[in-house]
């Protein structure tokens, strides 16, 4: 088919075979599995993943290649902003909920909304397999103590196990992209807390707002707005706090009804 990349769907193909290979070795798909692609493109995944599963269903938002995929009679194509597919509602017409596999090269331009935005739906999933750019993925594994640990590793860490399986270079993509990319593997953990996650989300957001800083003049001020009355040491940086602490500290104010919300920030 010929394709214009559309900059605006984030659209860098795959075209190098031996990274093609390795990622569809790291996903291990196997007949039977219940698999969702999400942004097909041209098919670099799609048809390997096929060739194994027999059929696959496809999300994918360019009218153009939705088109296309359509002949592709193993294919059941769904064409729609990812951001509006409800993974649960998809889990129970594909099989036993819980067992969704979700895969993709993901357009790097909303690859952190599309993470959030499946968070939602992780009792559903079995596993994903995303490629992402290699900073985010660096930031999604991070542990607590390093400088890339940050409010990504925090919002996914406690719901998912998470490892980076594959670095996958510029030259592997057409057009290229400017920056490094690599694969993650990301499997809901069977014992998840239960947790507010919004809660949670707003507590981090603002721990991480100024991440040089000592919380004492962050998390602190926000805590004493809602009356905390426990036990947090304030005289770190966001960085240095695991996930567990946080997620603690989450529990601890979920039951406020009394707290606001925060606007939207750009805190990573
Ligand atoms: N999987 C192909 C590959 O590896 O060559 C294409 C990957 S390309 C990085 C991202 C793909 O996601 C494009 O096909 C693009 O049209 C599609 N896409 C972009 N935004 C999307 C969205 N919000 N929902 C679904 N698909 C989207």
């Amino acid at each position: 088919m010929r394709h214009v990349a559309r900059k605006r769907f984030g659209q860098n193909f795959l075209c190098d075979a031996h990274a093609i290979a390795a990622i569809v070795d790291a996903i291990a798909p196997h007949t039977g599995d219940f698999m969702v692609e999400i942004g097909p493109g041209l098919g670099a995944l799609t048809q390997p993943l096929c060739g194994i599963l027999g059929q696959l269903t496809v999300v994918e938002l360019d009218r153009d290649l939705a088109t296309h995929l359509r002949k592709d009679s193993r294919l059941r194509v769904i064409e729609s902003d990812v951001l509006r597919v409800d993974f649960k509602q998809l889990s129970s017409t594909m099989g036993t909920p819980g067992n969704l596999r979700v895969v993709g090269n993901l357009p790097y331009n909303v690859s952190t909304p599309i993470l959030f935005h499946l968070l939602a739906f992780a009792e559903y999933v079995k596993d994903q397999h995303f490629m992402l750019q290699k900073e985010v993925v660096d930031r999604m594994v991070a542990q607590a103590d390093s400088s890339e640990f940050s409010r990504l590793s925090v919002m996914l860490q406690w719901r998912y196990r998470m490892e980076k399986v594959l670095d996958v270079g510029p030259e592997c993509f057409e057009p290229a992209p400017k920056v490094d990319s690599a694969v993650v593997r990301m499997v809901p953990l069977a014992s998840a807390p239960g947790i507010d996650v919004a809660r949670l989300s707003e507590l981090v957001q603002v721990a991480f707002s100024q991440r040089r800083k000592l919380m004492r003049n962050t998390l602190g001020p926000w805590l004493d707005q809602r009356g905390f009355a426990g036990t947090f040491d304030l005289q770190r940086r966001a960085q240095e706090v695991g996930v567990d602490e946080y997620v603690e500290l989450a529990r601890q104010l979920r039951d406020r009804p009394d707290l606001k919300p925060l606007p939207a920030s750009n805190s990573r």
